[in-house]
C-alpha cells in the first residue's frame, strides 16, 4: 500500500505527473503538481534538471497538487523526506536519522518538534508502515506551515 502524502498546501488542480521506477521497474512514487509547483519535481527527484519527457500532463479528472503516492522503502522515503522538508543527517539508520532530526527540531525550536518526537519513538518499536504514516502527516502540516 503506497503511503499518500501531500506536498503542498496548493488546492488547485494537477496539471503535471512524474512516476519514478527503479531499473527493475517496480514504482517508486508518483507525483502531481500545478504549473506554478512544478518545480517541486526536482526537490523531489534530487536531480538538478528534470528531463521534460519524463513527465506526463497529469490524469483527468486532475488529483490535487501536491498528491504524492509514496511506495519507496523506508530508508528511500526518509531521504524523499529531508529532499523536501526533514532536516535529517544523511548518516545512521533510518531510525537513528529520525531520532536526530527530533532533537534538532527541539534544540531549533521547530513548531514541528512534538510531533517529530512522537515518530522518533514510534521508530523505536513501531511498524515503518506506521512511521511513514506519521511522516506524511507532518509533512502536510508543514507544506502549510511554509505556505508552500
Ligand atoms: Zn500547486
Amino acid at each position: 500500500m503506497p503511503v499518500l502524502r501531500q506536498i503542498t498546501s496548493c488546492q488547485a488542480p494537477a496539471t503535471t505527473t512524474l512516476t519514478r521506477h527503479t531499473s527493475a521497474r517496480t514504482l517508486l512514487w508518483q507525483g502531481h503538481v500545478c504549473h506554478r509547483h512544478r518545480h517541486l519535481l526536482l526537490q523531489l527527484t534530487g536531480a538538478s534538471n528534470l528531463n521534460s519527457r519524463a513527465t506526463r500532463p497529469a490524469p483527468d479528472p486532475a488529483p490535487r497538487c501536491g498528491t504524492l503516492h509514496d511506495h519507496q522503502p523506508i530508508d528511500q522515503a526518509i531521504e524523499s523526506h529531508a529532499r523536501m522538508w526533514l532536516q535529517t543527517p544523511a548518516e545512521g539508520t533510518w531510525a537513528e536519522q529520525l531520532t536526530a532530526a527530533a532533537a534538532l527540531a527541539v534544540y531549533t525550536g521547530d513548531p514541528q518538534a512534538d510531533a517529530l518526537t512522537e515518530i522518533a519513538r514510534a521508530a523505536e518499536d513501531g511498524p515503518a508502515a506506521r512511521v511513514l504514516e506519521l511522516l506524511a502527516q507532518v509533512e502536510t502540516a508543514a507544506a502549510v506551515a511554509a505556505r508552500r
